[in-house]
């Protein structure tokens, strides 16, 4: 026959350990505790009725006890998994190599007219962001240039992103002239530099394709605030027109792309790339043209 004393004792037993683990873990929220620091005080706290329990030897106590840990157990175990269950990183497994464009050894790059924006200032900026946006995303980002004012050689650039066999060169410059808009490059021909052929047939294939998963991508992003100006060539560079390919793409044995990423010289092209919210605007779209590119290199393999 059960006494009112031992339902008492059970019931006290039962629910004096989760109500000490509440408190605890309300403890550590207060001191804004994560992980092991909220873990230790909620099992400081849940110590606290063990201790209790044991001291006075009271079976139906100790009793509640044990059922009240082994529910604890049982939730604690049926709940972990909904927690555990984070979308995965997009790009986890990605490799990008980042070429903010110039400083190199044939040019410093364009400039705005007003003369207060150039071109190698706003590919580092855009760089910087970007590999923020991408690392967040769980992409390996290596950089070919360490700071702003580093003057680091075109076939260097490539040899860097050969080095870490990049699944992507993406290559950021701004261009000159009357037009306007975002386009992307990649070497649609052979080219010939410093007595080297290249890049390789294949390696024109896969920039291909990475340009036209790319250039959609970041032309959807920026639609209503920037020109989508399309894919185009290499040879309609004017050094590839010349060499045949860019010298990066020539030396390049990954998918390589050069960003063209507005017109720094047209009006409206200048006032978007010089504030704040355009910058963030083109690493965001730059981003998901990284994106597309990743979705469409795991659907080939
Ligand atoms: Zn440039």
């Amino acid at each position: 026959m059960l006494k009112r004393t031992d339902v008492a004792g059970f019931l006290q037993g039962l629910f004096v350990l989760p109500l000490c683990a509440l408190f605890g873990g309300l403890v550590a929220l207060l001191f804004k505790a994560h992980g092991f620091g909220l873990w230790a005080c909620v099992g400081f706290c849940a110590l606290f009725p063990i201790f209790g329990a044991v001291k006075t030897k009271q079976k139906s106590l100790l009793a509640g006890l044990l059922v009240g840990v082994i529910v604890s157990i049982i939730l604690l175990v049926a709940l972990a998994p909904a927690h555990a269950e984070e979308p995965p990183l997009p790009l986890r497994g990605f490799s990008v190599c980042l070429d903010p464009g110039h400083v190199s050894e044939t040019s410093a790059g364009t400039v705005s007219r007003d003369g207060r924006l150039t071109e190698a200032h706003v590919n580092w900026v855009i760089a910087q962001r970007l590999t923020r946006l991408l690392k967040a995303e769980g992409a390996t980002v290596v950089p070919t240039k360490l700071h702003e004012s580093q003057v680091v050689a075109n076939r260097r650039r490539a040899e860097i992103a050969n080095a870490m066999h990049a699944d992507l060169f993406l290559r950021l410059h701004c261009d000159s002239g009357e037009q306007s808009g975002i386009a992307t490059y990649y070497p649609d021909r052979q080219g010939r530099r410093f007595g080297v052929t290249g890049p390789s047939p294949e390696v024109m294939r896969s920039s291909r394709r990475a340009a036209q998963s790319f250039q959609p991508a970041v032309a959807a992003s920026l639609r209503g605030v920037i020109r989508d100006a399309g894919i185009k060539g290499d040879s309609q560079t004017g050094v590839g027109g010349k060499q045949g390919a860019l010298t990066g793409s020539i030396f390049s044995q990954v998918p390589a792309l050069t960003v063209e990423m507005c017109v720094l010289t047209n009006a409206h092209d200048y006032r978007f790339m010089k504030a704040a919210a355009g910058q963030d605007a083109m690493a965001h779209a730059l981003l998901a043209g990284v994106e597309a590119v990743a979705v469409q290199e795991r659907e080939e393999r």
